[in-house]
């Protein structure tokens, strides 16, 4: 992936009409692509400014400028040249690998994991990626041009992504379970075994030409639906049976086409790190020049894979990157997440939108819900990564640590009996002020996700964090209490509250029980109360009281 730029997509994937298209924006982009275009670019270019075709329309406007199109003039003698046409043959190919996004050794480049195959994905997904930008301003210049007019023209035929590798929509669905053999005709008509219908000279046999072309174009119909086959079907068309072979055996190979590059993609996320497409909008990072290098892989968990990364330059002037980053990419294989539905699910903020979404967008919600908490917790001032940007499932915030050493979690550091109860008094703070100010809940609180660092504690990992008026919310709140309250009791700080007293101090409740069962009885106890208000006043609860009065409800 280290060696790859935005424009070798372009370069090993185009076809004729792309290339000057493509030329003209990795100019810009990826500036170590020779800057003199090579000879075959400049000849595409002629011709399609020769014949017209939409694309024309707006190259002026291109926003990756108009290509570099002055001509070389060469001698005959260097037109025959062999050795000449060698020795540019090879510029181009060592122009097309230059060595450009500096990766230090890591999981992207190091010896066995070098993936070239992956790569040529990643380029023919780059490739997918520039010709869908193509056709998103074709459509718009076609709208332009059409307005509002009866009769319109269209640019169809000048699209480049075709139908079946539009996987662009948000909205992914795994169409494969659903749909029908698409070759098998619904109601095959059939000739009578005598083999024709009709009498006298009206005969006509299963042969006949335009009973077989109509049926032909009839069975188009059957064809995946992805495949356009214009009106044909509409109108009274006969194809033949070699066009119509010819057609069928067009739409089988590009489906299988289209279904082993989703087989690919899918498949090569459970081995590696991650998959192409994460792949894909990391590498962008670094091609905006967003972030400097990626550097390798500080943890893989059963949810998330994170990685350090040098900041690089901020495209904006009032957003500073840090120099160091994190980058967290939630897994997009789903099975970890299936048991983390109940944080989401019920959390008054995701509620209406949880019913109407696929796996895909749970798990970037995950991602921006651990945005959007950080970002509170910033607000209220509490030692935590800085949201840097959010792409999809991928979440780019500063790297807790230095020199691409993370600060070690609170159960691998062996803190001065001084600094622990530094610790201890420091946390009971942040969960105060989490819960009062933040209005959320940790949820996944303990030693595994407080970072030691400048001689403080850092909280990480909220993604699964939620407001205490969760239906379970009270409940994960104890459950950090007593993840926070063993483990400084078991590290001598004498003064560290039980689990019980620590939750009252935490929400400002005053449950009372005096033994572990009773008093988590109270807290369900409590937990269904509230739901029920809510579901007897349809209003969404935002705080408890502490003194047992009715709750509070936003209005
Ligand atoms: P998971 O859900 O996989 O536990 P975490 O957010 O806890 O995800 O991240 C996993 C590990 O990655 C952490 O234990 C920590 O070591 C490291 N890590 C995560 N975020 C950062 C960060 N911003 N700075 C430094 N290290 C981090
Ligand atoms: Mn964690």
């Amino acid at each position: 992936m280290g060696s790859l730029t935005a424009g070798d997509g372009k370069r090993q994937l185009g076809r004729t009409r792309k290339v000057s298209y493509s030329e003209c924006r990795c100019v810009q982009r990826a500036p170590l692509v020779p800057s003199r275009p090579p000879l075959r670019v400049q000849m595409d270019s002629v011709r399609v400014a020769a014949d017209g075709g939409p694309g024309s329309a707006w190259r002026n406007k291109c926003p990756w400028g108009a290509p570099n199109t002055a001509s070389i003039s060469c001698s005959f003698a260097d037109v025959m040249s062999e050795q000449l046409a060698k020795e540019l043959q090879l510029e181009e190919e060592n122009a097309a690998f230059p060595e450009v996004v500096a990766v230090a050794e890591g999981p992207f480049i190091a010896g066995e994991n070098t993936d070239t195959s992956s790569d040529l994905m990643l380029a023919q997904m780059l490739q997918m990626e520039f010709d869908r930008e193509y056709d998103a301003q074709l459509r718009r210049e076609e709208k332009k041009i059409n307005g509002d007019s009866k009769v319109s023209i269209s640019f169809e035929n000048y699209r480049k992504v075709h139908p079946y590798d539009s996987d662009s929509s948000e909205d992914e669905v795994d169409w494969q379970d659903t749909r029908h053999d698409p070759y098998r005709a619904d109601k095959p008509t059939t000739t009578p075994r005598r083999g024709f219908i009709g009498k006298g000279k009206d005969i006509t046999t299963k042969h006949d030409e335009v009973v077989c072309g109509r049926k032909n174009t009839a069975r188009m119909e059957n064809f995946a639906p992805e495949f356009q086959v214009g009106d044909g079907i509409g109108m009274d068309l006969k194809l033949s049976n070699q066009v119509f072979n010819a057609l069928k055996q067009h739409a089988y190979s590009e489906e299988r086409r289209s279904a082993r590059l989703h087989e690919k993609k899918e498949h090569s996320t459970a081995e590696k790190a991650v998959d192409p497409k994460t792949r894909l909008l990391m590498y962008k990072m670094i091609n905006s020049g967003m972030l400097e290098t990626i550097t390798g892989c500080i943890s893989t968990g059963k949810e998330s894979v994170v990685f350090h990364a040098y900041g690089g330059e901020s495209a904006t002037e009032d957003k500073v990157i840090p120099p160091e980053c994190a980058i967290k990419v939630f897994k997009t294989t789903l099975n970890e997440f299936k048991n983390r539905d109940k944080y989401i699910k019920d959390d008054y903020r995701f509620k209406d939108r949880f019913g109407r979404l696929n796996p895909r967008k749970i798990i970037r919600m995950w991602a921006e819900k651990e945005m959007h908490n950080l970002t509170r917790m910033q607000n209220a001032g509490i030692p935590c990564p800085k949201v840097v940007l959010l792409k999809k499932h991928v979440l780019v915030m500063s790297f807790i640590g230095q020199d691409q050493v993370p600060a070690p979690k609170l159960k691998d550091v062996t803190l001065s009996s001084e600094d622990m109860k530094k610790a201890y008094h420091q946390i009971l703070n942040m969960m105060q002020q989490l819960y009062k100010e933040c209005n959320l809940v940790h949820a996944d609180l303990s030693e595994y996700n407080m970072l030691w660092h400048d001689g403080k504690v850092w909280l990480i990992d909220v993604s699964q964090s939620v407001e205490p008026t969760h239906p379970h919310g009270l409940e994960f709140l104890f459950r950090d209490c007593r993840n926070v309250s063993q483990f400084f009791q078991k590290g001598g700080v004498a003064e560290a509250l039980n689990e019980r007293e620590l939750f009252n101090a935490v929400s400002g409740l005053n449950i009372t029980a005096d033994n572990e069962v009773d008093f988590q009885e109270e807290i369900e106890a409590l937990e269904k109360r509230n739901e029920d208000h809510v579901q007897n006043h349809g209003k969404k609860l935002s705080r408890f009281s502490s003194s047992g009065d009715p709750p509070i409800y936003d209005e």
